[in-house]
């Protein structure tokens, strides 16, 4: 791989961009209605915005989960960015980047969305979903309360894989599980 492709796909191939430049944010007086959309259209997996503004925090309805115990704050315009179960941004906060989805590149003036289940396990506030979209799942509580079908649609942040990993650990032997043995290691035959 290339340096060149880890740079932005950004067509003015300045410098970084300021997440002003990017994000604006539609505020609404009426409680949990504003939301952000993007001042610019990207490719793909494009990276929208690095995370560099974050600090520890507590497990609250603005905090992002982090690993299977950290939460944090993303003290910035980036908390505006409102759950749609057919998200048009992924929070990666492995690589502290906020990027274009996999599967369709974003188009300036849309909404800016992810799938909050990738980073939280059991959210401080539930809700109904109203994001009106095709995949929607309704209830929005985290991913423990998922469906590993539906789960598997989205990327995923690691902590939340490897909490459904222990998940499914644990309900197999709770023997109530529909997981059978994951394990695939007995037939592959290299150590
Ligand atoms: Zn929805």
């Amino acid at each position: 791989m290339s340096p060149s492709q880890e740079t932005i796909p950004d067509a003015s191939g300045a410098a970084p961009r300021e997440l002003s430049q990017v994000l604006a944010i539609n505020r609404s007086t009426k409680a949990f209605s504003s939301y952000a959309v993007s001042l610019v259209s990207l490719p793909a997996g494009a990276l929208y915005a690095p995370i560099t503004t974050a600090t520890p925090g507590v497990k609250a309805y603005t905090s992002v989960q982090v690993s299977e115990t950290a939460h944090i704050e993303l003290n910035s315009d980036l908390v505006f960015c409102n759950h749609s179960c057919d998200p048009s941004l992924i929070f990666d906060m492995e690589r502290n980047e906020v990027r274009v989805v996999d599967e369709r590149a974003l188009k300036e003036g849309e909404k800016v969305t992810f799938f909050y289940p990738s980073t939280e396990w059991e959210m401080a506030q539930p809700f109904d979903c109203t994001c009106g979209t095709e995949r929607c799942v309704k209830r929005i509580s985290g991913a423990k309360d998922m469906d590993e079908e539906v789960l598997k649609r989205y990327r995923l942040n690691g902590h939340i894989e490897r909490l459904l990993e222990q998940r499914r650990k644990e309900r197999g032997q709770n023997g109530n599980a529909n997981g059978h043995p994951t394990n695939g290691h007995a037939t592959n035959g290299t150590a």
